[in-house]
């Protein structure tokens, strides 16, 4: 199997995905996560026709960014946890910061965002499981309405949705009632902010069409399109 052939029977997959769900397939961003594969094989899918990346860490992309640097087209989002002190490296290095679970990394953001004179596009990231080795907001925190309440004041960020990672479970069927509950806390910030909040970043790998039917606007897919990554994501390491 080939980056390009996984690419094209993942993009096939989400059409009839979007279809079942009477949703339009243009609607549906796919994101090819990178993390752990060397830059030939961003490259590799980029030469398929990918435009869109996730990366997890701040280092391990600097390090790929200059074999990049030709690819105009291509957009990488930061996914992965990010520390308050790399702040003002992820704004430089990336299209959007999908990943925002403080408000004090959003004022951060916002800060580094400035002086670099750029609008950065940011999700924030919702711990919809409740699971402690995750990052994310909880659904229900204040913080969560604080950082929609000083948007007027992080005028250098965009606030443009919310991802989560649900808790794994063998059946994609078990994270569906997840990412309802995603697209509904999305509805009431929505209601409650006057935001806009078009995306939601959900649905990876082994749930993503589940993911689609609940409204998913963005399936962040690695190792369907790059095989399998010989050590742990970040976000598993982080349980440790
Ligand atoms: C690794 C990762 C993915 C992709 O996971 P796969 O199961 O390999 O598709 C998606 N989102 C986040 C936040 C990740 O860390």
């Amino acid at each position: 199997m080939t980056i390009a052939s996984n690419l094209a029977q993942i993009r096939e997959r989400i059409s009839k995905a979007a279809q079942r769900a009477g949703r339009d397939p243009g609607e549906i961003a796919l994101m090819a996560v990178s993390k752990n594969h060397p830059g030939s094989a961003i490259l590799e899918a980029i030469a398929a026709g990918q435009t869109l990346f996730g990366e997890n860490r701040v280092q391990e992309f600097a390090d790929k960014h200059e074999l990049l640097a030709s690819c105009r087209n291509a957009r990488f989002h930061l996914i992965g946890h990010l520390q308050s002190n790399k702040a003002a490296r992820a704004a430089e290095l990336f299209d959007s910061v999908d990943s925002v679970d403080s408000l004090r990394l959003a004022e951060r953001l916002n800060d580094a965002a400035a002086r670099l004179n750029k609008r950065l596009d940011v999700l924030i990231e919702i711990n919809v499981g409740g699971e402690e080795a995750k990052s994310g907001f909880d659904p229900d925190s204040d913080e969560l309405l604080a950082l929609l309440n000083a948007q007027s004041r992080l005028s250098n960020l965009m606030i443009r949705g919310c991802m989560t990672v649900p808790p794994f479970t063998e059946d994609p069927e078990g994270a569906r009632h997840c990412f309802r509950q995603l697209r509904e806390l999305r509805d009431s910030l929505r209601a409650r902010s006057g935001l806009a909040l078009p995306e939601l970043s959900m649905g990876m790998s082994h749930d993503f069409e589940v993911a689609i039917e609940e409204g998913s606007t963005c399936v962040r897919v690695g190792t369907a399109i790059f095989g399998a990554r010989s050590y742990p994501a970040p976000y598993e390491e982080s349980a440790r």
